[in-house]
């Protein structure tokens, strides 16, 4: 589903946020940041090519959002600092005329994934059988990323963002922004950046090892020509990162 810009000017929190991209926070340096983000998007540009066709390409970051940050109810260790580059890579790539695409996790209260939803402690398993779909074992979350919440925001400026999808508003958990875990669609992007020519998703954000990773992978499976950027990323634990970097070589995603 896509849904309007919001009116970040008018929120608390973007208030807060714009205070961060000026000064940073005490998770990450604004100027070290400014730095790291020239640099990766150096590589990017030099990976590409003598004469990349931007019009072609899209940046897209995965669920940028409070809730995945170190104060965030499902934090990852880094969530800020990501954000923080991504709005800073959003804008220099806006500039060559890249078009810039953010996702977000967008659950209902009460939703599915939630441990609470099923009075058990966050991440424990339970076996979901979705409709038509065989009998699974999915991890329990804390509560996070509920609609119109603070956790649920962007950290990144959205005049920045070309465009926005959500996922996750179905009664089926869905890490990916393509496919929901019951095989249903979880957006429209795919048709989206097709219309509009779009052959190469550059891809980063939250979490590497779960979202990022499912959405790459299923990127690639629709055509797209993918290309993750490990700077850009970070993820829940090592093991399963490490393990998510040799999934996407295997299925010809190129990590830089
Ligand atoms: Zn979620």
């Amino acid at each position: 589903m896509t849904h309007a810009l919001a009116n970040w000017k008018n929120t608390r929190w973007a208030a807060d946020l714009a205070l961060d991209l000026v000064a940073g926070s005490k998770y990450y340096k604004r100027t070290e940041v400014v730095q790291a983000a020239q640099q990766i998007a150096d590589r990017v540009i030099a990976h590409l090519g003598s004469n990349p066709n931007w019009s072609e390409i899209a940046i897209v970051g995965i669920d940028l959002q409070w809730d995945f940050a170190e104060e965030g109810n499902l934090a990852v260790n880094g969530g800020q600092r990501i954000g923080a580059l991504f709005n800073e890579i959003f804008r220099i790539f806006k500039e060559r005329g890249v078009l810039t695409v953010t996702t977000q996790d967008w659950h209902p209260k009460g939703h599915i994934s939630f441990a609470s939803t099923h009075s058990q402690a966050p991440f424990t398993m339970k076996t979901i059988a979705y409709e038509g779909c065989p009998p699974k074992d999915h991890t329990l979350w804390p509560d996070h990323c509920i609609q119109r919440s603070h956790g649920a925001e962007l950290m990144v400026d959205t005049r920045h963002v070309q465009q926005q999808f959500t996922k996750g508003e179905e009664p089926v958990e869905s890490y990916s922004i393509v496919t929901n875990e019951a095989g249903k669609p979880a957006s429209d992007i795919v048709k989206k950046l097709k219309d509009q020519g779009i052959t190469t998703v550059l891809i980063g954000g939250l979490a590497t090892d779960y979202c990022v990773q499912r959405s790459a992978h299923q990127l690639k499976e629709a055509g797209f020509n993918v290309i993750f950027i490990e700077d850009l990323s970070a993820g829940v634990a090592k093991d399963t990162c490490d393990a998510a970097l040799k999934a996407m070589g295997e299925a010809q995603i190129t990590s830089i």
